[in-house]
């Protein structure tokens, strides 16, 4: 047991997770299919074939509810992981709040972000099929960071297609990519059929992640060597994400405490997924009933909060499989917010069935109000945060304050996704008073869900 005061709750390596939880085991209802948009009928692995390897494939749909996580993904998890949890007590302090705020750290890794969790494994499952090299979109350079990283631990090349607004915003992480070894383009460019389209229509087109995956999908789909990579949104991303809760979770047992509410930003659902689902699990067999979590996402691309839950293709150039999820719609372009990893169209398919079934909750943001609060926990705690992480700071510091008011002692949980010593052009914005924020009008939703393919 933690003594009373412990502020870092630690794990030896010996505690890592040997196993990645699986929650369609545990779903109230199977995922709806993935229906291929030409046949209007459901996909088959061989599909899927020309953009992953066979093991992810069969992860995808598993319903085991543990898989093992393979040794040499392990060694290398071990260079960072377990993660802290650490309790916030400094940052209560300054709430003034009776509740007890508790967040899991993952910027601890190389490159700063959950994202290395599945990168490492996709490069893993990859490599073992014989695969040369791996194709990918970056909106942050997040993703493009962690997937350059472990290309380079297991030897494939790596091209990273970044949405060009970032990559103008953020020079230094195409450098850290390149530092690994990765080819880096601004998307959209004039390289693939899907980028030369998008150009045509719009020279100036900032990008987007709908239209980078077009890209990075094209180039899978045309190279026998290549396979695609997705730093988000699909089963089997969240899954490997569950090392984080399932630490976080013997982490919550050591310092006595059990989280009343989870929270994590949420642009694909990742780090969402990650953190939560092995809590969730406690809830979805009953142990847990008034456990909540929580969804923050910017109000300038409020997936869950404004979207509907409907098929859609999961990027702008229509090469994707048609998934059921909430979406602002496939050609929604968001504007150039600086939390660049949530600036998605969709959501997972599993986060976006626990919203629709009533069991997750979401809450939208504007980006200064989320920087005010990044700068209140750099105060508190030290670490400036991912403009991503941010979003679940200003959650659960307003879980906090509801706390000071009604006097309740609240375990609070949230993950932080990721540290913010790359996205100081943003923090430097939002000091000189530069940042905007952007209501996304409702008549723009609309129109971008009015374009959806009608599925069954
Ligand atoms: C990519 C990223 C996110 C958003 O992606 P999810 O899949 O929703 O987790 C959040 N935080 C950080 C630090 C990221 O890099």
């Amino acid at each position: 047991m933690a003594s009373d005061n412990s502020t870092k709750i630690v794990l030896g390596e010996s505690e890592l997770p040997a196993q990645w939880y699986n929650i369609q085991a545990d779903l109230p209802r199977p995922l709806p299919p993935v229906i291929h948009p030409g046949t209007g009928q459901p996909i088959g692995p061989a599909d899927l074939a020309p953009l992953f390897p066979i093991e992810l494939i069969k992860q995808e749909v598993s319903a085991e509810r543990w898989i093992d996580i393979p040794e040499p993904v392990l060694d290398i998890y071990r260079l960072w992981r377990p993660t802290p949890l650490v309790r916030a007590r400094r940052l209560e302090a300054q709430l003034q709040t009776p509740a007890r705020i508790y967040y899991k750290y993952e910027g601890v890794s190389p490159v700063g972000s959950h994202k290395p969790n599945t990168a490492v494994a996709q490069a893993y499952y990859n490599k073992a099929e014989g695969i040369k090299r791996l194709a990918t979109e970056t909106g942050a350079g997040q993703w493009g960071s962690a997937l350059s990283m472990a290309c380079r631990f297991f030897d494939l090349e790596c091209v990273v297609y970044m949405v060009k607004v970032s990559y103008h915003q953020k020079p230094y992480r195409r450098a850290l990519m390149e530092t690994y070894g990765a080819t880096v383009h601004a998307s959209p460019t004039t390289l693939t059929n899907a980028g030369r389209r998008i150009l045509e229509g719009d020279p100036n087109s900032p990008g987007s992640l709908g239209i980078a995956i077009s890209e990075a999908v094209e180039v899978a789909a045309m190279n026998a060597d290549t396979h695609y990579s997705l730093g988000s949104v699909l089963n089997h991303v969240l899954m490997h994400q569950t090392v984080v809760g399932l630490e976080a979770k013997k982490q919550m047992e050591i310092a006595g405490d059990y989280p009343d509410v989870v929270i994590a930003c949420c642009g694909g659902g990742s780090n969402l997924g990650g953190i939560s689902y092995p809590f969730l699990a406690d809830k979805l067999t009953g142990q847990r009933p008034g456990l909540r979590v929580v969804a923050v996402e910017p109000a300038a691309c409020p997936t869950l909060t404004k979207g509907k839950y409907l098929y859609d293709f999961g990027d702008t150039g229509q090469m994707t499989p048609l998934v059921k999820m909430y979406t602002l719609g496939h050609t929604f372009i968001p504007a150039g917010i600086h939390a660049g990893g949530l600036r998605y169209h969709g959501d997972s398919p599993s986060v976006s069935l626990l919203h629709d079934e009533g069991i997750i909750e979401a809450v939208a943001y504007h980006q200064n109000p989320v920087f005010a609060a990044a700068l209140e926990f750099a105060g508190a705690e030290g670490i400036v945060p991912a403009p991503e992480s941010a979003h679940a700071i200003k959650a659960a510091i307003d879980e906090a304050i509801c706390c000071r008011e009604s006097g309740e002692r609240r375990v609070i949980l949230f993950n932080l996704s990721g540290h913010g010593y790359f996205d100081m052009t943003a923090y430097d914005a939002y000091l000189a008073g530069k940042l905007q924020d952007y209501e996304l009008p409702g008549e723009e939703i609309e129109k971008a869900l009015a374009g959806l393919p009608a599925v069954g």
